[in-house]
């Protein structure tokens, strides 16, 4: 039996779990052609700093010279980008029951 402490650490028994493993580890179902964030590039033109392309812990936002370009299906459900756009630029929700993110160790 693992320490819940080590768990959350992300150490298991001396070995360290990088964010990177545990991802792999987890699951989408994509609820394909029902993107549940949606962005409004219009409002993105006034954005400077594009906060949305570092918050992201998945990367689902990339630069593309002055744009973004923008992909849902691996989203983690964090609600960081929502949180950080200046411009109310995301129509952000759940994704509908039984698609989305299915994380393997709670
Ligand atoms: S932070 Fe918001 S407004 Fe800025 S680029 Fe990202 S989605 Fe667009
Ligand atoms: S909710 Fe989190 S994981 Fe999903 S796109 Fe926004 S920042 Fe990325």
């Amino acid at each position: 039996m693992v320490p819940d402490n080590k768990r959350l650490s992300g150490r298991v028994e001396g070995n360290i779990v990088s964010i990177e493993e545990k991802l792999l580890r987890t699951r989408f179902v994509v609820d394909s052609g029902n993107p549940h964030i949606v962005i409004d590039k219009k409002k993105c033109e006034g954005c400077i700093e594009k906060p949305c392309v570092y918050i992201c812990p998945v990367r689902c936002y990339q630069k593309d010279a002055d744009s973004i370009s923008f992909s849902w299906e691996n989203c983690v459900e964090c609600g960081s980008c929502r949180i950080v756009c200046p411009e109310g630029s995301i129509d952000w929700k759940y994704p509908r029951g039984g698609y989305g993110v299915c994380y393997r160790y709670g």
